[in-house]
């Protein structure tokens, strides 16, 4: 019998039963525990979606306001509050789109970081006020991307790696898209690059591929559109022969159809503005929705040209 031996059968003389057999056994080093997933709470769907794709492996995202529901006039419950409280980290878009926010944290015990997710991003402004629909321009998400990503890589060093590897990725498919779209609707003349949604989410799609948004209420949903701003739109709808006016998957799409109507105008689909659709439907993701509004946008202005490009 070796000392070492010796010393441990002297050791467990001591011990009960279950303790003996234990120490009685060669001394392995402990298993080094895996490391648990990041707790990432998003304050609405696409943001979600993006902190998975950087994420990866490493995170576990859910969003406060969930698919098709509208995070302008959410009321967050004791549930939400509670899912805060628990959060390694908090991302939110920013720019005074979630009007609920501060409230929502300082009702909580959460300490950890918010991350803003348009930081960085020069907004546009309308008597003072910056549009927070950032998320519209793939320029500006890949923004979103390197903020997600710096946030992650300091919650979490150990896996740096993988943060910068996935966020590459997903930066390069942003990247091809917004190229991709931007080809093809530079193919409508300048003229015809006009249409309607109900309330003004795509300022920075407008920015970005040169289209022009008539919207009945302003960048929030919060306000309903008044009579004098309806007469006025169709005026200007009759006026400019607008080509195709679009409900959107967060607001109620009578106000369109009444539009569409007086104008003689067409409804061209929906468009996805500040949430997903539902999992498993065509804009379930932020990659497939950009596609999808494209895709609806340019079917709407050049039925021939959008086929061909299929
Ligand atoms: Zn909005």
């Amino acid at each position: 019998m070796s000392r070492r031996q010796a010393l441990a059968l002297g050791c467990t003389a001591l011990l009960p039963g279950g303790l003996a057999a234990q120490a009685a056994t060669p001394a392995q080093p402990p298993p080094v525990p895996p490391l648990s997933r990041l707790r990432v709470v998003a304050s609405f769907s696409l943001l979600a979606d993006m902190a998975r794709e950087v994420g990866g492996e490493a995170v576990q995202v859910s969003a406060l306001v969930g698919p098709n529901a509208d995070a302008h006039v959410f009321a967050p419950s004791p549930a939400d509050a509670q899912r805060v409280a628990q959060a390694d980290l908090l991302v939110v878009n920013g720019l005074g789109f979630e009007g609920w926010i501060d409230r929502l944290v300082k009702a909580t015990a959460y300490r950890g970081t918010v991350v803003v997710a348009s930081q960085g991003i020069e907004p546009r402004r309308l008597a003072g006020q910056a549009d927070p629909h950032a998320w519209q321009s793939l320029v500006h998400a890949q923004r979103y991307v390197e903020n997600l990503r710096a946030a992650l890589v300091l919650a979490r060093p150990a896996q740096a790696q993988l943060f910068e590897r996935q966020a590459a990725a997903y930066s390069g498919r942003l990247a091809v898209l917004d190229q991709s779209i931007r080809q093809r609707l530079a193919a409508v003349p300048a003229g015809e690059r006009v249409v309607v949604t109900s309330h003004d989410a795509f300022g920075y799609f407008a920015q970005a591929y040169g289209i022009q948004f008539l919207a009945a209420q302003g960048w929030s949903t919060g306000a309903e559109a008044s009579a004098a701003d309806v007469a006025r739109l169709i005026r200007q709808l009759k006026a400019q022969k607008v080509r195709a006016l679009f409900v959107e998957n967060i607001s109620d799409p009578r106000l369109l159809q009444r539009l569409a109507k007086e104008a003689g105008a067409t409804l061209g689909g929906t468009l996805y503005s500040d949430a997903l659709s539902a999992p498993g439907t065509a804009a379930d993701t932020y990659l497939r929705l950009m596609t999808h509004n494209a895709d609806t946008v340019l079917a709407a202005l050049r039925p021939a040209a959008a086929a061909g490009a299929r």
